[in-house]
C-alpha cells in the first residue's frame, strides 16, 4: 500500500475532531475503518478551508466509514495536488472510480498532476 503521509487514525466523532483538529485551515483526510490493525481506506477528501468543519460533515454519514487520517496543507492548492495524488494512489484498493476523481476548487484552473482528467470532455453527471 503506498502511503498517505497523514496522522491517524482516529475516530470520527465531534469530540475526537476537536481534541485532534486544531488547526483552521485546508487539509486532506481519508475515511475508512480498522480491521486486524490496518487502516482501510473508503473516501479520500479535502477541505479547501476548513479541515475541522469539513471532518464533521461526514460523521455517521456513511457506515463503512467510523475512522479518519488526516493531514494539513500549506494552502489549498497543495491539497488538491495531494487530494488527487492519494485519489490515484489507493482508487483501485477503495473502491473508487473515475467518476469519484477529485473536484478543482470553483474558479481555478488547476489539473491534475497524474492524469488529464480535467482536459478530457466531463462525463454527464
Ligand atoms: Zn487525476
Amino acid at each position: 500500500m503506498p502511503s498517505l503521509e497523514m496522522l491517524g487514525s482516529f475516530t470520527l466523532s465531534p469530540l475526537k475532531i476537536d481534541e485532534i483538529v486544531t488547526r483552521k485551515g485546508p487539509g486532506n483526510f481519508a475515511l475508512g475503518y480498522v480491521e486486524n490493525k490496518v487502516f482501510y481506506v473508503r473516501y479520500i477528501g479535502r477541505a479547501d478551508e476548513d479541515i475541522n468543519s469539513t471532518l464533521k460533515s461526514w460523521v455517521n454519514y456513511r457506515e463503512d466509514c467510523n475512522r479518519f487520517k488526516f493531514s494539513y496543507a500549506p494552502n489549498a492548492r497543495a491539497a488538491f495536488l495531494k487530494h488527487c495524488e492519494i485519489f490515484h494512489a489507493f482508487a483501485k484498493g477503495s473502491g473508487l472510480s473515475e467518476k469519484d476523481h477529485p473536484d478543482r476548487p470553483e474558479g481555478s484552473d488547476w489539473t491534475c498532476p497524474v492524469c488529464d482528467y480535467f482536459s478530457r470532455p466531463q462525463p454527464e453527471s
